[in-house]
This record gives C-alpha cells, structure tokens and sequence, in this order.
C-alpha cells in the first residue's frame, strides 16, 4: 500500500473538498497528516473554517462565494511563497 504524500498546493487546492468531506479516503488521510505537521497549512484550514462559520452566523450564504475563496487561496499561495524570516519587517 503506498502512501499519498500532499504538499502545501495540494492543501490548498484541495481545502474546500476537504472541509466538505468530499475527498476519496486516501487523500483525506495525507491531507490531514500534512496538516498536522504543517504550520501553514492549519493556519489556512483555521481561517477558512473561521470564515466560513462567519458567513453562516450571517446566514447569508451557506457556501462560501467562489471569488471570495479564491482570493482567500491566491493570497494565502502567496503568503507562502513570501514567508518572511520572523522578527524581519
Ligand atoms: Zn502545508
């Protein structure tokens, strides 16, 4: 049996499936064993599940709007690909 190995991308791609449970088993598996040793990623997961809550307090939207997802996943690719040493800026 191999091991599926997810990296940050793929989290991120993969995070709203993820959060709606509509991932086959095996990715659901790595994508959890990533996000428990990945700073980054369950700081993504955070936010978006707090945002997502947020919106259904509103009540306005159960789901969240595409574009605000994917402004939300733009910048947080970004993020990464930015990461500042701590204590700079
Ligand atoms: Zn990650």
């Amino acid at each position: 049996m191999t091991t599926l190995t997810l990296t940050c991308a793929d989290i991120v791609r993969y995070l709203s499936d993820y959060l709606e449970d509509n991932l086959a088993d095996d990715v659901a598996r790595a994508a959890r064993d990533h996000i428990a040793t990945c700073d980054n990623c369950r700081i993504v997961l955070d936010s978006t599940q707090q945002m997502i809550l947020l919106y259904r307090d509103h009540g306005r939207a159960q789901r969240l709007p595409l574009a605000r997802q994917t402004e939300l996943f733009g910048r947080l690719a970004a993020a990464f690909s930015e990461r500042r040493p701590p204590g700079q800026g």
